[in-house]
């Protein structure tokens, strides 16, 4: 399946071109007003229907061909994080403390290559749905989008994304069956007591003894509670009580970041955290509020969508540069939201291995361009495939 590859590989300089044009210019969650109308603009003149402000920034590039009624969205993120970048590249980012320090650039770029492949010599037929989301990173452009209609005005019966990912070889393309990204919640947990002056604590109630042994006893939520063959993480981040050294102070706080790969682990890690707070908060004298916060969803590959999009894979780069079941992540992603209500699968593409090679969030990190390629060909052989004669996976 080179002719694909080749295809792509020979217009690859525009995409190159333009990812670095998109670095240069980095827009944070639900700012990417530079980024979108590029995305709209390009996709306009390549001949697709354009719905712009989708969820504030987002935009939905949609192409129909013949009388098919099968229905197909990919989806690529466009924002950046407030990092100041040091990747010392000749394209880095000409805004002060802001970078693509993700690769949401080439996630961009590379939909965008699929885009014009597809408009000019795609064969497919049925409905064709491009979504480009804003703030992926913690700011839910993925359910903002959902929440003005996304699937309402662009039905889908299948969704599907893509992100690169550092330490893995470059063009390597992981696929995952089932749970593969974990959900991502948070806690604030305030004990007040009752303050007092340090040498006489027994007028007191001190909520900084009750907060050391809360850190501790939330250790064993993981430990204890959860299902040993299970994936759990409690961190207490941040712990924060008083200022001197001789006085008691009347209140604490703990700061959570809590994740699993498990919808029911997910549920138990919070029933357990607000339980133990309060208890432990009771044998201390103290009072615990605990406020919840739903980040985002475990992130669940449904298993017909991805054994399809494996196929896929495997005809464009055979077994060699391809891995049907990778580990799951930690890390967080609200793709999740969408295939908690449309079937799908979402891979990782590998950004390199060299020493030297940074991770997504590091100054130094920048995406690679060699990807654009092999991801977008990935994209249009994908498309043609769901949308062809052929036939997706059958569903009931
Ligand atoms: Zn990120
Ligand atoms: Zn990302």
């Amino acid at each position: 399946m080179t002719y694909l590859l080749d295809a792509l590989q020979a217009r690859v300089g525009e995409f190159v071109s333009l990812r670095r044009d998109i670095h240069r210019h980095p827009e944070l969650a639900f700012e990417e007003h530079r980024t979108s109308a590029l995305v709209a603009d390009k996709l306009e003149g390549w001949g697709y229907t354009v719905h712009r402000g989708l969820g504030g920034t987002g935009v939905v590039g949609t192409l129909q061909r013949g009388r098919g009624t099968r229905r197909l969205g990919l989806r690529a993120d466009m924002d950046a994080l407030p990092i100041e970048e040091a990747s010392g590249a000749d394209w880095r980012s000409q805004r002060p403390g802001l970078m693509h320090a993700c690769g949401h650039d080439g996630h961009t770029a590379m939909l965008l290559a699929a885009a014009r492949h597809l408009a000019e010599q795609g064969r497919f037929d049925g409905t064709l749905n491009l979504i480009f989301q804003p703030a992926e990173e913690g700011g839910g452009g993925a359910l903002r989008m959902m929440a003005d209609g996304l699937f309402e005005h662009h039905p889908c019966d299948a969704v599907f994304a893509m992100h690169n990912m550092p330490g893995i070889p470059q063009g390597r393309l992981v696929f995952r069956e089932g749970a593969a990204m974990a959900s991502s919640d948070y806690a604030t947990i305030t004990l007040t007591g009752t303050g007092g002056h340090g040498a006489l604590p027994q007028h007191a109630a001190d909520p900084v003894v009750a907060a050391a042994s809360l850190v501790m006893a939330l250790q064993t939520v993981v430990s204890r509670n959860v299902d040993p063959l299970q994936a759990a993480v409690v961190t207490v981040g941040a712990l924060n009580a008083g200022r001197a050294n001789n006085v008691i102070p009347a209140s604490a706080t703990l700061e959570l970041s809590v994740r699993a790969l498990d919808r029911e682990v997910r549920a138990l890690l919070e029933k357990r955290i607000k339980a133990l707070a309060q208890a432990q908060a009771e044998s201390f004298g103290v009072h615990a509020r605990v406020d919840w916060r739903a980040g985002y969803a475990v992130l669940v590959n449904t298993p017909a969508e991805t054994a399809f999009a494996r196929e896929v894979a495997l005809e464009l780069l055979g077994p060699g540069q391809v891995t049907l079941q990778g580990p799951p992540l930690t890390g967080s992603e609200d793709f999740a939201f969408m295939l908690e209500r449309v079937p799908g699968s979402y891979l990782f593409i590998g950004n390199g291995d060299a020493p030297g090679n940074c991770m997504v969030h590091h100054p130094g990190y920048d995406f690679n361009d060699d990807n654009i390629a092999i991801g977008s060909a990935y994209w249009v052989k994908l498309a043609e495939r769901f949308l062809g004669e052929e036939g997706p996976p059958a569903r009931q």
